[in-house]
C-alpha cells in the first residue's frame, strides 16, 4: 500500500506570460503588473516557510508555469532566494527553470547562475513562422543562439528544448527542419508533444482537430532526427543524451512525491494528490485546494500506470520498493493481457511498454486502472 512520504521534489508555478499563446491550457495571466508579482511573491514566500518542514532534501526543483523568467528581475530574485534559503538540497539537487528566449535577459541569467540552476527548458514550440501563427505562439527566437552561448558560460549545463508537432498546416519537412536546427544548439534534451487542442483555448475557436494522417510520420521523425544529435527517447514526449534525463519528471512518473506551490501547483504525498486554485485572485485570498483521494489499491494501481509512460517501465523492485506492494500481485491478470496484445513485455526483472505499447499508452493505462 503506498503511504505518506516527505516531499522528496518541488514544483514552482509562476502564472505570468508576455501574452497567452492560442493553444495554451495551462494556468497563465497574459496580462498583468507590478502589484500583481509583488502580491505573488509575498504569498509564495509564506507558503514556502509554511510548507518548508514537509520536505525531505530535496532530488529536484522546477519552476514552471506560466513562464518564471516573465517575472521582474528583482522578484524573480526573491524567488530563486526564498527556495534556496527555506529547503534543503543535495550537491546533485537538480534545479529546472522553464523559460522563454525572449524573457532570457543577461541579468536572469545571471540570476540563475548565482542560484544554482542546474538545467533551463526552453519553449520553442517551432522554428516555423505559419506553424508559429497558427499556435498564436507570442514572442520571437532572435538572438537565441547567442543566448544559448550566454546560458552554457554561465555555466547551466543542461538545456532543454520544447517542440510541438502535429499542428494544422505543419508538415513533415516543417518539423524535420525545427529538430534539424535545435541540434545545431547542441541541447542534451528535446520535449516534443503532439499538439491537442483544449476546450476553451482560442485555437480551439478556428481549429476542431487536428489530422492525425500525420501523427507517425512526425512521431518517427522524431524519433530518427534526435537519434543523429545522440538524444533518445525515454518516455512518451521526452528525448535525452544518456544521464541527461530529466529527473523531476521520471521520478514523479516512477511515483516519487511531490510538492507544489502557486496557483495550480499539484501536490503528492504518496496517498492524495490535492491542486490549489487555478485563479491567482482566489489563491492569494486562501481558497481551498481541490482533493484527488483514492482508496490505497486504486493509488497503487495509478502508480504502476504512471510508470508506463517511460521507455524503462518498472523493475518488480523498483515498483515493491515505492510502494510496497507487489505489481504481479496488484494487476498480475492486466499484465499478462497487456503482454498479449504486445503492448508490455516482462521479464524477470520487471515490465516496460513494447514500442507499440509507447504509442498506445492509453490503452495501457486503461487496463491497470
Ligand atoms: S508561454 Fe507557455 S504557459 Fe505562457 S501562454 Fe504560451 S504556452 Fe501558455
Amino acid at each position: 500500500m503506498a503511504g505518506r512520504r516527505p516531499f522528496e521534489s518541488l514544483y514552482i508555478h509562476v502564472p505570468f506570460c508576455h501574452g497567452k499563446c492560442d493553444y495554451c491550457a495551462f494556468y497563465s495571466l497574459g496580462r498583468y503588473g507590478r502589484p500583481e508579482q509583488e502580491a505573488y511573491i509575498h504569498r509564495m514566500l509564506m507558503e514556502m516557510a509554511e510548507r518548508s518542514s514537509d520536505c525531505a532534501t530535496l532530488r529536484s526543483v522546477f519552476f514552471g508555469g506560466g513562464t518564471p523568467t516573465a517575472l521582474d528581475d528583482d522578484l524573480f530574485e526573491k524567488l530563486l532566494d526564498g527556495v534556496r534559503s527555506h529547503f534543503r538540497f543535495s550537491d546533485d539537487t537538480e534545479w529546472t527553470i522553464e523559460a522563454n528566449p525572449e524573457s532570457l535577459s543577461e541579468e536572469k541569467i545571471a540570476i540563475m547562475a548565482s542560484h544554482g540552476v542546474t538545467r533551463l527548458s526552453m519553449g520553442i514550440q517551432s522554428f516555423a513562422p505559419r506553424t508559429r501563427m497558427t499556435l498564436g505562439r507570442r514572442g520571437h527566437l532572435e538572438g537565441l543562439e547567442s543566448k544559448v552561448d550566454a546560458i552554457r558560460k554561465a555555466g547551466i549545463r543542461h538545456i532543454n528544448f520544447d517542440f510541438i508537432y502535429n499542428v494544422p498546416g505543419q508538415t513533415p519537412d516543417d518539423f524535420r527542419m525545427d529538430l534539424r536546427k535545435a541540434l545545431m544548439l547542441r541541447p542534451d534534451h528535446v520535449s516534443a508533444y503532439a499538439l491537442t487542442i483544449e476546450e476553451g483555448t482560442a485555437l480551439a475557436k478556428h481549429e476542431t482537430a487536428v489530422d492525425d494522417d500525420d501523427f507517425l510520420e512526425f512521431w518517427r521523425l522524431a524519433d530518427d532526427i534526435l537519434a543523429e544529435g545522440g538524444l533518445r527517447r525515454y518516455e512518451i514526449s521526452n528525448f535525452a543524451k544518456s544521464d541527461c534525463k530529466c529527473r523531476h519528471n521520471n521520478d514523479i512518473w516512477h511515483g516519487a512525491t511531490y510538492l507544489g506551490i502557486g496557483p495550480a501547483a499539484t501536490s503528492f504525498d504518496g496517498m492524495d494528490r490535492w491542486t490549489q486554485v487555478s485563479d491567482l485572485r482566489k489563491w492569494l485570498d486562501g481558497d481551498t485546494s481541490e482533493m484527488d483521494i483514492l482508496p490505497p489499491d486504486k493509488r497503487d494501481a495509478e502508480i504502476l500506470a504512471f510508470g508506463m509512460r517511460t521507455v524503462d517501465g518498472w523493475t518488480w523492485r523498483q515498483f515493491a520498493e515505492r510502494t510496497g506492494v507487489d505489481a504481479k500481485s496488484l494487476r498480475g491478470k492486466e499484465i499478462s493481457r497487456l503482454q498479449q496484445l504486445g503492448l508490455v513485455m516482462t521479464d524477470d526483472n520487471g515490465f516496460r511498454p513494447t514500442a507499440r505499447g509507447l504509442l498506445f499508452n492509453d490503452e495501457i493505462v486503461m487496463e491497470l486502472l
